[in-house]
């Protein structure tokens, strides 16, 4: 089949945001509060020509876990499921521990994984983005999801990932 993309990272950082904006239409649920997609969703995808699937693992109960946990097992779900995996940190607030539980998972994937700095709406918010090669996961990416700032760099770095 086609090669999966997994979106993996804390609530609110704006994953379901950035598959939309990926997807180049919108199909993901966005909303203001906080694990408001309730299940791991797949979507088709199409880039240059190229076809993969991305998955939006933002399923997220709070009742019944906490974000430290949810975020651990979708990065364990996504290192077995995926071919590529987006790690997205939300740049203006940087990382915080759950990040960096969730980036010592992925560290032990044979997959590739990309970190994204995600709401860096202007040239000003590039100047947190730098910090975040502190997850040892190598360079940062950084995109709108909103505006789109940023993402058809990503896109042509997730073809050359899988
Ligand atoms: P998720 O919980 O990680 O799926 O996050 P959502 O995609 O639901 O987004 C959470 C909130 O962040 C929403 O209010 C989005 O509009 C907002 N958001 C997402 N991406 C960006 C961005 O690039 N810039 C800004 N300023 N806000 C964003
Ligand atoms: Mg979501």
């Amino acid at each position: 089949g086609q090669p999966v993309l997994a979106v993996v990272g804390r609530p609110n950082v704006g994953k379901s945001t950035l598959v939309n904006r990926l997807l180049g239409r919108r199909q993901a649920v966005v909303k203001d509060t906080p694990g408001v997609t309730r299940d791991r969703v797949s979507y088709d995808a199409v880039w240059n020509g190229r076809s993969f699937t991305i998955v939006d693992t933002g399923g997220w109960d709070p009742d019944a876990e906490g974000v430290y946990a949810s975020v651990t097992s979708q990065a364990e779900m996504a290192m077995s499921a995926a071919d590529a995996i987006l790690l997205v940190v939300d740049a203006n607030v940087g990382s915080s521990a759950t990040d960096e539980a969730a980036a010592k998972v992925l560290r032990r994937s044979k997959r590739p994984v990309l970190v994204v700095a995600n709401k860096v709406d202007d040239q000003r918010a590039e100047a947190e983005v730098a910090e975040l090669w502190s997850l040892g996961l190598g360079q940062p990416y950084p995109v709108s999801a909103l505006h789109g700032r940023g993402s058809g760099d990503l896109l042509d770095e997730v073809l050359r990932a899988f």
